[in-house]
């Protein structure tokens, strides 16, 4: 697969050519944060944003989706999304996310209206060129990627390097007009910001090795730090939607008032809040909030590594953190504090 280099000005035309033909959604300010969003033109991309409020899973995962509508004595009909797009910025920790949800959407019962999505997504994944206040991607290894994404764009300064991963990558390539060819010089610029970002992305220092995580929570489970931390927990859920690997959801059947026609609907979940685990009779799992504190931490470092081949479900965007008042999320603080009273054996 080829790797090209393009000036910035022709990167801006590039995207604004790619506008004109297909939907593209880029990372764009807003205020003085950053968020993806419908992009107009290559001016409004900001590839040196920090970190966006919104993780890009919603583009594969709707935070509400309708999976089926149905008449009744009609049957049913399932709903797909199948426009093409292009999602540009993704950055490497978001698109091993993205990796762990194609997996776990993969697994058992493979999720058609996830994967209409994601195969009609060319995903042009781009490193990180300004650290946000709370990433610890380099902890987690997380912050750089080589797979998943169709093309990596790299800030090497007066140009990107382009490198295209997969034939969509390449089509999607091969409408830069004015890209030349990587150089050895240009090749070992990028290793220079891979080599950065894989040290220096790393506000929280994780004091174990995330490969130590399973086995460290496998000892915690009545450590009193879920106690501690849970007693100024709003159960707001701020942390479970902010994050790039959390899948949960619930489905819900919307019935029309003619009582004749209706949909079945999908919306995000989140293990923080409380009802998150009501079933019928009124029985409810964790209603303790210490519980559910608990609970969101085990899911990344020990239950959803159990079903991906050991990866670790926190992949150190740092957005909990940043979301949660009271300011307990942070997965590093307590993980550490599990190995300073435990030790890693
Ligand atoms: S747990 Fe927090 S830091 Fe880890 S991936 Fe989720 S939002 Fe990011
Ligand atoms: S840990 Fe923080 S963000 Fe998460 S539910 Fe509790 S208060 Fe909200």
């Amino acid at each position: 697969m080829s790797i090209k280099k393009l000036k910035k000005d022709i990167f801006v035309h590039f995207i604004d050519n790619l506008i004109r033909t297909v939907k593209v959604i880029g990372v764009q300010a807003k205020g003085e944060r950053f968020d993806y969003g419908l992009l107009a033109s290559a001016k409004d991309l900001r590839l040196d944003y920090d970190v966006t409020l919104q993780p890009p899973k919603k583009y594969f995962l709707p935070p509400v989706e309708t999976l089926v509508t149905y008449e009744v004595g009609d049957g049913y009909s399932s709903q797909y999304d199948c426009e093409q797009f292009v999602l540009i910025g993704v950055h490497p920790y978001d698109m091993v996310a993205i990796n762990q949800l194609d997996e776990l959407f993969r697994q058992d019962n493979v999720d058609s209206h996830y994967f209409a999505r994601r195969d009609n997504a060319t995903i042009v994944a781009c490193d990180v060129v300004n650290p946000s206040k709370n990433v610890f991607a380099s902890s987690m290894g997380t912050a750089t990627v080589k797979n998943g994404y169709d093309v990596l764009l790299t800030d090497i300064g007066d140009s990107y390097l382009a490198e295209a991963a997969t034939e969509k990558g390449e089509n999607l390539l091969a409408k830069a007009a004015g890209a030349e060819e990587a150089n050895k010089e240009d090749l070992n610029k990028r290793q220079q910001v891979w080599d950065k970002n894989e040290a220096g992305l790393n506000k929280h220092q994780l004091q174990c090795k995330v490969t130590d995580l399973p086995r460290l929570l496998g000892r915690a489970y009545n450590h009193p730090v879920w106690e501690e931390k849970a007693k100024t927990c709003f159960n707001c859920g701020s942390c479970n939607m902010v994050c790039p690997t959390c899948y949960c959801f619930d489905i819900q059947d919307d019935v029309g008032w003619d009582f004749i026609t209706g949909k079945r609907q999908r919306a995000w979940d989140g293990c923080l809040l409380d009802g998150f685990t009501k079933v019928a009779g009124g029985h409810e799992f964790r209603k303790k909030r210490a519980d559910r504190f608990r609970h969101r931490l085990y899911r990344k470092g020990k239950y959803v590594p159990e079903k991906i081949g050991g990866q670790i479900a926190c992949v150190g965007c740092g957005r909990c953190i940043d979301a949660c008042l009271p300011d307990i999320a942070n997965p590093v603080n307590v993980y550490n504090r599990l190995v300073a009273d435990l030790g890693v054996k």
